[in-house]
């Protein structure tokens, strides 16, 4: 197993829902954490990235760092998707390489499987089709990314592990109402409604897609976990193993919001993939396991929307 403790631990990405995560979890594990804000070092920026590796040489790296989004922001903000997350992934990997980081996690995402890959989802799938095309850009990158930590290990012998997440949630989400994720847009969107009085809501596509949520604590348990005990090229799916619909989901959302009313369906705004649901078994054979229900989640991540609107 690899020791965290004692060691300088960089998280990219800790103001994000998934970097503020890790940084929250590495709290109990007695290691130096590091961090940078964008104005410190913005990670687009190869020579920024260089000299600030150069100067603090961590010695693991988290990189949660990325642009991210829905099935909207990623469909039409495509330019910005491929670029930022390519420069990020190769400036913060390759600096990485060069100053002697002993361990790192790239994080990919579960959008990297083909769009009509066998469910669930298994890690030898990736690159065996085409992709969903709403996020191909960030798909593409995200790849890239992959693909760079495992060139890094065969050729330099470097340990750079990557992680698949599903659908992620929790604090520190975007809430966003066309930009956002389906979690928040409708934790959002329910809790307006509710105070408004509002008695119809509406939620996009036809809400029979289906997808796996995460609780984003659970999400950083699982790469502390990894760090520690595991070391491959082969990528690793974080998941809970179960799925919904959309439709079903936003039931679930309803309830925990208060929100009585009518819930209706925008068959005009995208679907999106299928079905996006991880096999987890290679994860639980690494002995870890999803713990929070997605209605305690949920709750949770309720909790912390109404406390970022006071
Ligand atoms: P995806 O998993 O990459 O497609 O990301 P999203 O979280 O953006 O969307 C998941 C699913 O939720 C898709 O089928 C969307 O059409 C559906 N959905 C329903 N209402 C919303 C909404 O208000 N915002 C978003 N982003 N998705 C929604």
């Amino acid at each position: 197993p690899f020791e965290l403790k004692g060691r300088s631990v960089y998280v990219a990405g800790h103001r994000g829902m998934v970097g503020s995560a890790i940084a929250r979890r590495l709290a109990s594990e007695d290691v130096k954490l590091v961090t940078a804000d964008r104005r410190e070092v913005d990670l687009c920026n190869q020579a920024a990235v260089f000299d600030w590796f150069a100067k603090m040489r961590p010695q693991v790296v988290f990189l949660a760092a990325a642009k991210v989004g829905g099935i909207v922001a990623n469909n039409t903000l495509r330019a910005e998707f491929i670029y930022e997350n390519i420069a990020i992934a190769a400036n913060v990997i390759q600096a990485a390489h060069q100053n002697g980081a002993e361990k790192l996690m790239f994080l990919g995402s579960s959008c990297i499987y083909p769009k009509l890959a066998p469910q669930p989802l298994r890690e030898d799938s990736v690159l065996t089709g085409p992709l969903e095309p709403t996020n191909e850009p960030y798909a593409i990158a995200k790849i890239a990314g992959i693909k760079m930590a495992e060139a890094y290990r065969s050729q330099y012998g470097c340990d750079f592990i990557s992680v698949m997440p599903t659908n992620l949630y929790g604090p520190g989400d975007n809430y966003h109402p066309e930009l956002s994720h389906v979690v928040a847009a409708l934790i959002h969107r329910f809790h307006e409604a509710k105070v408004a009085g509002a008695g119809s809501v509406v939620v996009w596509g036809t809400g029979t897609p289906r997808r796996e949520f995460l609780y984003v604590d659970d999400m950083a348990d699982a790469c502390v976990h990894l760090m520690k005990t595991y070391s491959s090229a082969e990528l690793i799916n974080i998941g809970t193993g179960e799925d919904i619909t959309i439709a079903e989901f936003a039931r679930v959302v309803a309830e925990i919001v208060g929100y009585n009313g009518e819930i209706a369906f925008d068959s005009s705004r995208p679907d999106g993939t299928p079905r996006k649901l991880l096999d987890v078994s290679r994860l639980e054979k690494l002995g870890w396991r999803a713990t929070t229900p997605l209605h305690d989640g949920l709750k949770r991540a309720y909790a912390a929307y109404r406390q970022s609107i006071e």
